[in-house]
């Protein structure tokens, strides 16, 4: 069983639509992929639809954007959850409406130095799509800045750039509350990746796992090997479950579908704990 629990599609900054990113699963040899959009889950139905289609199973999921008091980017998975629950929505569409602010606030920022519209940038954006940095990269490559949106992120787009504004986004361990509370599985997404910027210390795992927190991604390329023996030892700890991912872009990051799996008796695990939303199993594939 091929498992990869970690994709976005252009509902956030994925470039494939919903259902090409099932159909892209299906010819990576997936038997089983999640979608896991910026703040929306927008891509459900027609993710839903697709897997259907394209003979794999869908796991309904989220990434949700959190900071911690220190100013600390955190992204908390969220499998299995009730998509209309009301906690859980309003603190995604709180993020998610100010990420539009925030991206505008960065064009002005980046209009004073960069060939660069507002437009030029909303024109690589699907209709109602949670907006982010990866989209003004779109737009500074179509505007010939830089050469592709790791070129972007690399410079003129860092969180320590000073082109950078950051957004209302939760803390992470109200989310992984409310997650929990909408009959979801909370997941620390990629804990380590210190090449994005500053990582938490163990204090903050201790208070998600106080929380409810149900696993760690730890098989993902931008978890550096040094701190994925801290996690180890976390998850011996605490019990917790332990993930593997892409974290697939499309062709927005060299990330490709399948390069870190997720086991079948932890996918079974998420099964049993998400009672918000069910897996979309089609008929002809084995359980
Ligand atoms: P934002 O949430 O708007 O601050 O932007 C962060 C998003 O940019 C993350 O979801 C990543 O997927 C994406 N990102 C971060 N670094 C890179 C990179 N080097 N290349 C492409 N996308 C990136
Ligand atoms: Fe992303
Ligand atoms: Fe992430
Ligand atoms: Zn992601």
């Amino acid at each position: 069983m091929r498992i990869d629990l970690h994709a976005h599609s252009n509902v956030s900054d994925g470039t494939e639509a919903p259902a090409d990113v099932m159909a892209s699963a299906a010819r990576a040899g997936l038997d089983v992929v999640a979608l896991t959009d910026h703040d929306s889950t927008d891509g459900w139905a027609e993710a839903s639809a697709a897997a259907l289609k394209n003979g794999v199973v869908l796991v309904p999921g989220m990434e949700v954007s959190c900071r911690t008091e220190l100013g600390i980017s955190v992204h908390l998975l969220s499998y299995l959850h009730d998509p209309a629950h009301p906690g859980l929505l309003e603190e995604i569409t709180k993020a998610k409406d100010a990420r539009l602010t925030r991206a505008e606030r960065m064009v002005t920022l980046l209009a004073e130095d960069y060939p660069l519209t507002w437009d030029d940038v909303i024109h690589h954006v699907a209709p109602g799509a949670t907006l982010g940095r990866p989209h003004i990269a779109d737009a500074l490559v179509a505007a010939g800045v830089v050469s592709d949106r790791a070129e972007a992120f690399a410079s003129i787009l860092t969180s320590r750039s000073r082109y950078f504004v950051q957004h209302y986004a939760p803390d992470p361990v109200t989310a992984v509350e409310l997650v929990r509370a909408a009959g979801g599985v909370p997941v620390f997404a990629h804990p380590v990746a210190s090449a994005r910027g500053r990582i938490v210390g163990e204090r903050t795992y201790l208070d998600m796992i106080d929380a409810g927190l149900a696993g760690l991604e730890i098989n993902h390329r931008d978890n550096p090997a040094e701190g994925r023996a801290f996690l180890h030892k976390l998850a011996e700890r605490y019990g917790l479950l332990i993930t593997g991912s892409s974290d697939y872009h499309g062709t927005g990051k060299p990330n490709l579908l399948g390069e870190n799996l997720t086991s079948p008796a932890v996918l079974a695990r998420i099964e049993e704990m998400g009672t918000g939303t069910p897996v979309v199993r089609g008929k002809t594939t084995a359980s």
